[in-house]
């Protein structure tokens, strides 16, 4: 009588890297597989780009939509105008650098062009 074992062995390795590769760990450089493992290997690749591919895009979205409430922060802005009191404005404030700086409310802005 002969006692058989099966040993589950990782061949390969597939992961996303932090960067939304596609990370693939073989144990050697020369890795032959079962044509059954191959297609396994060659699904899970494939999930694995899509998986990374999509988290790429999202991450991409996510900051341009960062940027873009970004962009509409505009420049400084007068605690007074800030509260819609634009009369006790005078048209000058200060920046995050403590520096006195033109009030960028759009109050001025018209004010200016009429
Ligand atoms: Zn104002
Ligand atoms: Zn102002």
């Amino acid at each position: 009588m002969s006692i058989e074992e099966t040993v589950t062995r990782t061949v390969a390795d597939v992961e996303i890297t932090d960067e939304y590769r596609v990370a693939l760990r073989t144990r050697k450089k020369l890795t032959d597989l079962s044509p059954d493992a191959a297609m396994a290997l060659a699904d899970e690749l494939a999930e694995v780009a899509i998986e990374a591919a999509n988290g790429l895009r999202e991450d991409a979205a996510a900051r341009g939509i960062a940027s873009i409430s970004h962009g509409f922060d505009g420049g400084p802005v007068h605690p007074e105008c800030r509260d819609g009191k634009c009369r006790n404005c005078d048209g000058r404030t200060l920046n995050g650098r403590d520096e006195m700086v033109p009030c960028t409310h759009s109050c001025h802005v018209q004010a200016v062009a009429s």
